[in-house]
């Protein structure tokens, strides 16, 4: 009943099934296409069997998605070249052109859901309904940042003063962007940053993850069909040590769009300030969170378990926005824990493209290992409250992760951030309040936060408080909605300025004053 798709008590689906039939009718298509994705540069690539790595689902690794062709440093320092030399044309294009080949992008993602959904499937683990989600949030992007950019960029803005001279002020294209992104949003995230640094007048160098190049490369081509230059926006998969480096060495990146963990990101932040004679960098980094919930005693129990649900398990927790620490008051904390653990042993986990599964693959081999650890660790010292169970039938051939619930003593027992279905449970009494609001804001990151009170001024007095960057009210704290819930954090968990938000743009741009004695 708790699960993040509402079924009968036979299991069946009420809500959502016909409603996704005929894009799963679509999807049918693609399901077994092979695919072979390679460099996107301004010249042409040449085949590369030594460069090239095999792609396998991650719920089944014995099905393949196909190869990709991982960029060389030569290709790398090339791809700079052309991106250096397109910069001055592209910054000179109308912003109004430069959008519209933005807006075309939305138009042909829409057209191509049902493939980039089967990929994001097939190549990312997700849920048919994640999927929906993620290529409708990577339209938005496509058309706020357009409508965005038409409303900086195209006029500049008088700014009458004292003065008796004409001022006005204008915006630019910084020069070239790299754009790095993460696997966990394969199409919203990657096509956000590649859009955003785009539309406003830079050329833009994108190196996705390496666990989701084929369809960052499927969006890199519909790039291309919507009429972007091939030297505006190249496309460089690889791995981070080969393509990263190359990019946020070179002394011709401007600036630097990164999505991922705040090690790299502090790793990227150290190689951009060693550049010997580098312009000043810019870098745009979001970064992890270790996101926090409170639950005072008004809450209604209920409620609290189907939005704990949602916000730690959906996406088999594999969002930066994901529920990690869930603080419940002692009077609720028993009710609120029966009723999950009831919630959780309902869960399905399994195949992502069948409409009865809850909870999808964790990425990789690498991700179950370290989350497990962690599970194991947790379960010896005794501290299991709740785990759905894994059924070997849906789950014998992919890196699956069942969902699990632990007791811990506070946010500080946490040395690093789980990406994964793993939730920490703390109790607390109510005359501790002030201290669990000084732990989670002395942990130092600062993403998403959740209460859940009846008590409006209790809730609202928490939200001034706490120094993150979205805070979610008697609901869950994930699937921020471009353009009225805009993402990112502070602290640890990113620079900001907030995607899909008014003035991500402005960190993308120059601004240029022109003052005429008049
Ligand atoms: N924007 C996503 C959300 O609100 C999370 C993005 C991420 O995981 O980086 O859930």
């Amino acid at each position: 009943i708790y699960g993040p798709q509402r079924k009968n008590s036979r299991g069946v689906n009420l809500n959502i099934r016909s409603h996704y039939q005929p894009l799963m009718d679509k999807m049918a298509g693609f399901m077994d296409k092979t695919y072979r994705a390679k460099p996107l540069l301004a010249v042409a690539v040449a085949d590369d069997a030594a460069q090239t790595h095999e792609v396998t689902c991650p719920f089944d690794r014995n099905q393949r998605v196909g190869s990709v062709q991982w960029t060389t440093q030569e290709q790398a320092a090339q791809a700079v070249d052309a991106a250096w030399a397109a910069f001055p044309r592209w910054e000179a294009t109308p912003v109004a052109e430069r959008a519209a080949i933005i807006r075309r992008l939305g138009d042909l993602m829409e057209e191509h859901m049902a493939e980039l959904m089967t990929l994001c499937s097939r190549e990312g683990g997700k849920l048919l309904t994640d999927g929906v989600d993620e290529i409708k949030e990577a339209v938005d992007f496509c058309r706020y940042y357009a409508m965005r950019a038409e409303e900086l960029f195209a006029e500049p803005t008088a700014l009458p003063g004292p003065t008796g001279e004409s001022n006005e002020l204008m915006l630019g294209g910084k020069g070239v962007f790299a754009a790095i992104s993460p696997w966990n949003f394969p199409v919203a995230i990657f096509c956000g940053q590649v859009v955003a640094a785009a539309v406003a007048g830079n050329t833009v160098l994108a190196k996705p993850a390496e666990q989701t190049s084929i369809v960052a490369h499927r969006v890199i081509e519909l790039l291309h069909e919507a009429g972007m230059p091939r030297d505006v926006v190249q496309l460089l998969p690889g791995d981070g040590p080969t393509v990263g480096s190359v990019l946020s060495g070179d002394p011709r990146i401007t600036g630097v769009v990164f999505t991922g963990g705040t090690d790299t990101a502090q790793i990227i932040n150290r190689a951009l300030a060693a550049r010997e004679g580098a312009p000043l960098p810019t870098l745009i980094a979001e970064t992890g969170g270790m996101n926090a919930m409170i639950v005072d005693s008004t809450a209604l129990p209920e409620q609290v378990v189907a939005d704990v649900i949602q916000s730690a398990f959906q996406s088999a927790g594999q969002r930066c926005s994901a529920l990690r620490v869930l603080y419940l008051q002692d009077d609720v904390a028993d009710r609120v824990i029966e009723i999950l653990e009831g919630a959780m042993a309902e869960l399905r986990v399994g195949d992502p493209r069948d409409l009865g599964t809850d909870v999808g693959p964790v990425i990789d081999e690498d991700a179950r290992r370290g989350l497990m650890a962690h599970i194991e660790t947790l379960k010896g010292e005794g501290r299991l409250l709740a785990e759905t169970r894994l059924d070997p039938a849906h789950t014998a051939h992919g890196t699956f992760v069942a969902p699990a619930a632990f007791q811990i003593d506070g946010i500080e027992a946490l040395e690093r951030e789980q990406f994964g279905p793993i939730l920490h449970i703390v109790r607390y009494k109510a005359s501790e309040l002030d201290r669990v609001i000084e732990s989670i804001n002395g942990r130092g990151y600062g993403l998403t936060f959740g209460v859940h009170s009846r008590n409006e001024s209790f809730a609202e007095a928490i939200a001034q408080k706490i120094r993150v960057g979205n805070v979610y009210v008697n609901r869950n704290i994930i699937g921020a909605v471009v353009g009225v819930q805009p993402f990112g954090g502070q602290g640890l968990s990113g620079t900001g300025p907030k995607a899909g938000g008014p003035h991500y743009l402005l960190r993308f741009a120059t601004e240029k004053t022109l003052t005429i004695n008049t």
